[in-house]
């Protein structure tokens, strides 16, 4: 089948690397002159919301997907009556808003920190009364990567912070000492069946993505982890992967957002699983079965941030993947994945992987 994907990032890469072993071609719109997807398709240069180019996708594919959510829900909706668009757009438009994210979680009785709608230095001083501090405060839109976002402290910070944010409209979390986060993965077919992937750990830093480990070794958190996911997947009507990032206090699991894509946290499944998460979305986009995910071990991810080790003497059987991007700090450039047969052995080769990457570049700047 012929698939669009706008945006053509490493996620569109690897979403294009798994279309060809399935004997599917992808098309991509993105502004980039040599993203990263070039490598696997034919790059239709334009902004992702340019009206001809996105009327040229959809006349030349079967089917349209994202690699980012960030695309927006009008210039989809102008396309969707065309060509089918997986995930559906109003799984994008809840998670581009964070408010709408959390009322979807309050519906479905995902449990989540207590957070606030903040639009005015009113409405920030009544949520330090409700939910105390520190507080999280983040844009409720267009946010990633930690970006948008900022911790007030102590209440006499309240109306500096809202200046820094800027005009735009705000949401207030409480601030959650989590023991750590991970991510759930899932994929469900346009027939509606449903595959889940293990619960994933993630360690973040600069509010960057730094590394996975999968999979998570509580059956209890696993449990609640896959029920969370199909009550957003089934409720959504969803097509495609989607990944529900969560922070664990003691035996319960915190919904933080969710994304409606690939995601960075599950790149682990091309080497870890029999069937990665892009194969699935690439099956469920495009109206096959999905192949249930076997795990072949235990896996670590590193992701390699700002500055690219070299590729010759990658300890611990690191597989390197490297989006072909120029360095900057802060930018995601690749990633390096171990399977080990315990998590023990992988913990120890994944520490080894870290070792060697920090040894043999500057470590990553801050984001930009
Ligand atoms: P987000 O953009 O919401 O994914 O946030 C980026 C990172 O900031 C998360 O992965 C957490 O490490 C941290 N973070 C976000 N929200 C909270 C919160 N309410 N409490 C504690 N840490 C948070």
């Amino acid at each position: 089948m012929r698939i669009g994907i706008i945006g053509a990032g490493q996620l569109g890469q690897m979403l294009g690397f798994a279309a060809r072993d399935l004997g599917d071609s992808c098309t991509f719109i993105d502004p980039g002159a040599s993203p990263p997807a070039a490598e696997v398709g034919e790059i239709l240069q334009a902004a992702f919301d340019d009206p001809q180019a996105l009327a040229k996708l959809a006349a030349s594919s079967d089917v349209i997907s994202y690699e980012f959510e960030n695309v927006p829900v009008d210039a989809l909706l102008g396309i969707a009556d065309e060509v089918p668009v997986y995930p559906p757009t109003a799984a994008l438009r809840h998670a581009q808003d964070r408010l709408a994210e959390k009322r979807l979680f309050e519906q479905l009785d995902i449990p989540l920190p207590a957070y606030k709608a903040i639009d005015s230095l009113a409405d920030l001083e009544s949520a330090v009364e409700s939910i105390g501090l520190p507080l999280v405060i983040k844009t409720r839109r267009l946010g990633y990567d930690g970006k948008g976002q900022a911790i007030l402290r102590n209440k006499e910070q309240s109306a500096a912070l809202l200046e820094e944010l800027g005009p735009v409209d705000l949401i207030a979390e409480q601030w959650v000492p989590f023991d750590y986060e991970v991510s759930a993965i899932g994929a469900r077919s346009t027939k509606g069946d449903v595959v889940t992937y293990p619960l994933t750990e993630n360690r973040h830093a600069d509010g960057i993505l730094r590394e996975s480990r999968a999979p998570v070794d509580n059956p209890e958190l696993a449990k609640l982890g896959e029920d969370y996911m199909s009550r957003l997947l089934n409720h959504l009507d969803y097509v495609g992967v989607l990944a529900l990032e969560l922070f664990v206090v003691g035996d319960q699991l915190l919904a933080n957002e969710f994304a409606p894509r690939v995601h960075n946290s599950g790149h682990w499944t091309i080497e870890g699983v029999t069937a990665s998460q892009f194969r699935n979305h690439i099956l469920a986009v495009t109206g096959r079965e999905l192949e249930p995910p076997t795990l072949l071990g235990h896996a670590g991810m590193a992701n390699l941030i700002g500055e690219m080790p070299p590729a010759d003497g990658i300890p611990a059987d690191g597989q390197l993947h490297d989006y072909g991007k120029a360095p900057r700090p802060g930018r995601k450039l690749g990633h390096i994945t171990t399977v080990a047969d315990s998590a023990s052995e992988r913990d120890r080769k994944l520490a080894e992987i870290v070792d060697f990457v920090t040894k043999s570049t500057r470590g990553s700047g801050p984001a930009t």
